[in-house]
């Protein structure tokens, strides 16, 4: 079995909070966010034997205690995804997915099969407003909202929703509180959103959002939400009490 491949990180502090995973990423993705940071990973092909990535995990596993899929979208590789992760469980790793929420039965049946521990669900926009999610996710705006709230129903005894703020698209206190009235009672991180690092120039536009913004939004989310964290390049995670 091949994996069609976008690269590994044998070792992240900052991809699972409290852990230290290996993080190895698929290419492709059904969505394009104008502020995508793994872009190169949307086109293009790179396929390598799924034995290599065991052998990398195999190699970790006395380092790290968590294997995380992303990319791209890794539940597009679906059978590749689940034999990964069934790996990592028999070498005894927690598994995690960073994933758009658009393949929400493919998330169903991970967690039938006892191989995914959690879910790192982004929601990028309030789910109430598909027209400002078609802009954030560059696809049918309806289609992915009603997709992402599936995904959250499915997943939410093992969740963690991320928000990625930028000017100029999604950074207003109205719309971290209709996501944080939207989501289930999970932890909610609200990341800030790196505009130099995406393929759109008119995001390049504005700077970051600063820290102080983002404890502002973390603080309205907190209204709603008892576990809620901001990630900063400058800070890392920082927990909201
Ligand atoms: S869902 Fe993630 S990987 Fe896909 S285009 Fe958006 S930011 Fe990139």
């Amino acid at each position: 079995m091949e994996v069609n491949f976008g690269g590994i990180i044998p070792v992240s502090t900052v991809d699972w909070y409290g852990k230290v995973s290996m993080v190895i990423f698929f290419r492709k993705c059904p969505l394009r966010c104008p502020y995508c940071q793994n872009y190169a990973l949307l086109e293009g092909d790179e396929f390598v034997d799924i034995q290599e990535i065991e052998s990398e995990i195999e190699k970790a596993k006395d380092f790290v205690n968590a294997v995380v899929f992303s990319g791209g979208e890794p539940a597009m590789q679906f059978e590749q995804m689940k034999r990964l992760a069934d790996f990592a469980k028999r070498c005894k790793l927690l598994v995690g997915i960073e994933t758009n929420g658009c393949y929400p039965e493919r998330l169903r049946e991970l967690i039938r099969m006892k191989l995914v521990d959690v879910i790192f669900l982004d929601v990028k926009a309030p789910l109430s407003d598909p027209e400002l999610y078609a802009k954030v996710s560059g696809a049918d705006g309806k289609k992915v909202v009603s997709l992402v709230r599936k995904s959250l129903e499915i997943c939410k005894d093992r969740l963690e929703v991320r928000t990625t703020v930028f000017r100029g698209l999604v950074c207003k206190k109205e719309h971290i509180k209709a996501i944080a009235e939207e989501i289930p009672p999970v932890t909610y991180v609200i990341q800030q959103g790196r505009p130099e690092q995406g393929p759109s120039e008119e995001l390049k536009r504005y700077d970051a959002p600063s820290r102080d913004e983002l404890m502002e939004l973390a603080r309205v989310a907190r209204q709603f939400l008892s576990h809620v964290r901001i990630r900063t390049k400058e800070f890392g995670e920082e927990v909201i009490t």
